[in-house]
């Protein structure tokens, strides 16, 4: 009997996470209490390392095409420019910040999710949420006002900001409401700002930034807007006179699509699994857009969280694996909470310690490129690594990524046929990957020894590659894919996993080595680490 999955929420993060289960075959059962998807653009920032994620699921192009990719984000401080961060040489097929209403995220995602066969159902609300020894039950109203229970193995509470999951699981949503207001404009822009770059002002400690949505329109946020905004939404005439006095560039704005007011809150969970019960996105955690990393955060949550839950649905792994969606993702979201909470008092500080750093030591450390470089990857999410799992292992090797870092791209040459092709690629299959990267005959047959064990014991989870070093990393395949923004040469196999030889690479479903160690005859350590992730033969029943 196929386990039940239920998701809470139908924004970004339930959206990914039910495309994710869909594509690792867990057919699961989406709601959402809105009767429409929101219109509103709100999260407009996708992140590097979450397009490489969409790029799993095939759907990154697309992303691509919908968006405004952003090379710089520029930070001014009373007129003078403090830093200036280029994303062009990420280390990544993506180099840019992808700028797309979230309205656009979520279609593109439902329409995923309507093509793999999922079913959103508007108009049904959680009620309430209980759990026992044997599964879930949940209360669901619906539209017409009847009220249905259902038993289900899982639920994943992707509901929002106001979490119905959270309050039945009694979780506390700690953390802060600051007192400032903001003002958010999605307007027509005049000027002579580029619209492939982001625009950060502080002025005396108040804040305007200007985002390029494509087409020129823009989305302006500032804050501290004068007299009693909170309980109405803002005039243009209103939102031009704070861009004045916040801009030292003259900008002309026109033809408001959305004006809104919003306070920022900062608060998180410290549990995101309660037995059968998981939070993920804003349920679990809420901060400042500075670095919008908000959705970001909850599709990474997502993409994190399905590959394990599809294991233990399709009876492969035992429930315990599920504990890692909290010791990976918890200090993540910590992280994204703690630095946003920075950022944002640094950018509105008017004096003080805060006004001191943006004004002479960000400039300072803004004119090392070595700093840039690492700004650039943190703010993209690149640098997001799980080293410290309890499900990652890594056998020392010489060079190369460590067991817990994202695997990179790479152009390598495929064993047995030759053909040239991208690391990404290879490892986009809906499955674990094993990586066995070689530089002579012998170790072929070493690797074919080994894959062909993999194969038998682990072929509908896990399928094994041998790859070695491409002639050339400069020939048609070795291009980004794309299609608009900077693009970016991939390196060499070489260059990525170092000159160690041959060794063995386990990449999860999420693009992260899971495992690593230099290959052996008997790959002992492999299967250890095997038989500990994946215990159970296909179809077997497990107990929470
Ligand atoms: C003005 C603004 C600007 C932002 N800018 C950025 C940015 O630039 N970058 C960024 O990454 N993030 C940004 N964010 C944050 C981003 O919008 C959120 O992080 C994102 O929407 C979270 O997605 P989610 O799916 O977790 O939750 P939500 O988008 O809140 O979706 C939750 C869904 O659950 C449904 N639901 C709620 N309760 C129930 C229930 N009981 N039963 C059934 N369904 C329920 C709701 O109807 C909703 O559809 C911004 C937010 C705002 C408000």
């Amino acid at each position: 009997m196929p386990q039940s999955v239920l998701v809470v929420g139908a924004g970004p993060t339930g959206l990914a996470m039910a495309a994710e289960l869909a594509r690792h075959g867990v057919q699961c059962r989406v709601i959402d209490k809105a009767l429409a998807p929101s219109d509103k653009s709100r999260a407009i920032v996708i992140q590097a390392r979450t397009l490489e994620l969409l790029s799993l699921m095939q759907l990154a192009d697309e992303f691509v095409m919908a968006g405004n990719p952003v090379s710089a984000a520029n930070i001014y401080s009373n007129g003078k420019r403090v830093v200036h961060l280029r994303f062009d040489d990420l280390d990544s097929p993506y180099p840019y910040l992808l700028v797309l209403a979230q309205s656009e995220t979520e279609r593109i995602l439902g329409d995923r999710l309507r093509q793999l066969g999922v079913v959103i159902e508007r108009g049904v609300e959680l009620l309430s949420l209980s759990q026992d020894t044997e599964k879930a039950t949940v209360e669901l109203r619906h539209t017409d006002g009847h009220t249905e229970y259902e038993r289900v193995d899982w639920v994943v509470g992707c509901d929002g900001p106001h979490s119905t999951v959270r309050r039945a699981l009694d979780v506390p949503f700690e953390g802060h409401t600051f007192d400032q207001i903001f003002v958010l404009a999605d307007v027509h822009v005049q000027s002579a700002l580029s619209d492939t770059e982001l625009y950060i002002h502080s002025q005396h400690g108040d804040i305007c930034a200007i985002f390029p949505l494509g087409g020129g329109r823009y989305r302006v946020i500032a804050d501290n807007p004068p007299g009693n905004l909170e309980r109405r939404d803002p005039t243009l005439v209103e939102c031009q006179e704070m861009v004045n006095a916040r801009m030292s560039v003259p900008i002309t704005l026109s033809d408001p699509e959305w004006t809104a007011t919003f306070r920022v809150n900062s608060r998180m969970v410290k549990e995101l699994r309660s037995r059968r019960v998981f939070l993920a996105g804003d349920a679990a955690h809420i901060h400042s857009p500075a670095g919008g990393q908000g959705m970001n955060t909850g599709i990474q949550d997502a993409v994190n969280l399905a590959w394990k839950l599809a294991l233990v649905c399709n009876g492969r792994s035992d429930p315990s694996l599920l504990d890692s969606y909290q010791s990976e993702r918890y200090p993540v979201e910590r992280s994204v909470l703690r630095q946003t909470d920075v950022m944002f008092r640094l950018a509105g500080a008017s004096g003080g310690i805060g006004a001191f750093v943006l004004q002479h030591v960000a400039p300072l450390l803004g004119s090392l490129d070595f700093v840039r470089h690492e700004a650039a990857r943190h703010v993209s999410e690149i640098d997001i690594e799980y080293e410290h799992s309890p499900i990652v292992k890594d056998h020392h090797v010489p060079s190369g990524p460590r067991a817990g870092d994202r695997a990179p791209d790479a152009v390598a040459r495929l064993a047995p046929d030759g053909a040239t092709v991208h690391v990404v690629d290879v490892c986009s299959r809906p499955q674990h990957t094993l990586l066995v990267i070689v530089d002579a005959a012998d170790q072929v047959a070493l690797a074919d020894d080994v894959s062909r064990k993999i194969d038998a014991l682990y072929g509908d989870v896990i399928t094994a590659v041998i790859v070695s070093d491409a002639v050339t990393s400069r020939d048609e395949t070795s291009t980004s894919r794309s299609t608009r923004g900077a693009t970016r040469t991939p390196r060499s196999l070489r260059d990525e996993y170092g000159s160690t030889r041959p060794t063995m690479y386990l990449v999860r479903p999420d693009g992260y080595i899971g495992f690593r160690a230099p290959l052996t005859a008997s790959a002992d350590e492999l299967m250890q680490y095997l038989a500990h992730l994946m215990p159970y033969r296909p179809g077997a029943t497990v107990t929470v």
